[in-house]
């Protein structure tokens, strides 16, 4: 079970660790399928996974 309830919008993963905590107490977060690291500050960076559901049914 992921833990926490975040995707990767560059690659999709729900494989989301926090991987470190920067200066001002915000999390850093490493998706565990690319080895990529982020902020989830930036809305365009992930979707909450009930909205990414949402999408999902929309589009079909
Ligand atoms: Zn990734």
């Amino acid at each position: 079970m992921p833990n926490n309830d975040l995707i990767y919008a560059n690659c999709g993963s729900d494989h989301i660790v926090i991987n470190d905590t920067i200066h001002n107490k915000k999390h850093k977060y490493q998706c565990q399928t690319c080895q990529r690291q982020f902020v989830p500050n930036n809305s365009k960076v992930y979707i909450n996974y009930q909205t990414k559901e949402l999408i999902d049914k929309l589009s079909k």
